[in-house]
């Protein structure tokens, strides 16, 4: 009899342990792990997908830097900062994904990606949500909340090099409450992470989208423009019907985010078949 009772306390008390431990490791179906501040700098530091390297004059001066040394030198000296608790976020975020539908897209395949989200130190690619390679990469504050536009998370509005309404300030931080803060605000909204997951898939899985591109007419263009860097672009510039669409720096549009227009439409959409085909996409399901 002692030893019953011995054995179901045991029993409830690993039982305990091993559900505790599932909840604290994030085990909720939820694949997910946040870079710390030293990996977040040694991330972006080595440039895998090379896309600092792949940044014009024009992109550079754009982000306020007079070359890539000056950039480099600001990505080594920035302020790093943890990754908050982004849990409920991503279980919204996942089951908005359980709702997505497209012909482009393999859902399990979606599904299997993991959730690497970085924060990205202040100013660096103006403040807004993008991916480099399979990691995210959140503002360490909800951008455009000092501007009277939607926070990030709300998607129709200013999310990624991406908003549509075009009103992501270069500076969002001032008024916005930084990671960490108390006021419990996430710097990230669960349209806006399934929206930067889906340019994970687009690159993980180029073939994939292809048939999406074939579907809608997207041909590359041969001809070359001097055209705004996107880290969540591929490297051509595509055209349909024979105009092309890409975004670019207007001539004396000053600096940062605002500086930049699309064509044939100027909204962040049209800034390549990706956005185009992400935003179309989460427009019929959010
Ligand atoms: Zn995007």
């Amino acid at each position: 009899m002692t030893f019953w009772v011995l054995f179901l306390i045991i029993l409830v008390v690993v039982l305990f342990v091993f559900l505790w431990f599932c909840r604290k490791e994030g085990f909720k179906g939820s694949n997910y792990r946040a870079l710390n501040p030293s990996e977040t700098r040694d991330f972006l530091l080595s440039d895998a997908d090379g896309y600092i390297q792949s940044l014009s004059p024009a992109d550079l001066a754009a982000r306020g830097f007079a070359n890539k040394d000056e950039y480099i030198n600001y990505l080594k000296n920035a302020e790093y900062v943890e990754c908050p608790d982004l849990e409920n976020v991503i279980e919204e975020a996942d089951a908005l994904i359980d709702r997505l539908e497209d012909s482009w897209l393999n859902k399990e395949k979606l599904q299997a990606l993991p959730w690497i989200i970085a924060i990205s130190p202040a100013r660096y690619e103006f403040n807004l949500p993008h991916t480099r390679g399979q990691v995210i990469m959140v503002p360490s504050s909800p951008c455009g909340s000092d501007s009277g536009a939607s926070p990030v998370g709300s998607d129709k509005g200013a999310s990624s090099l991406d908003s549509d309404k075009g009103a992501s300030s270069l500076d969002s931080d001032s008024g916005a409450s930084p990671v960490g803060s108390d006021s419990g605000a996430s710097p990230v909204g669960s349209d806006t992470l399934v929206h930067e997951k889906l340019h994970v898939y687009q690159k993980t899985y180029p073939k994939d989208f292809e048939k999406y591109l074939k579907k809608e007419g997207f041909q590359i263009c041969k001809r070359r423009f001097n055209r705004s860097a996107n880290p969540d672009a591929d490297k051509q510039i595509y055209e349909r019907d024979g105009v092309p669409w890409y975004g670019y720096y207007e001539k004396g549009g000053g600096k940062g985010f605002q500086s930049i227009r699309y064509t044939p439409i100027n909204m962040p959409r049209y800034d390549c078949p990706r956005e185009y085909a992400v935003y179309t996409l989460l427009d019929r399901f959010t």
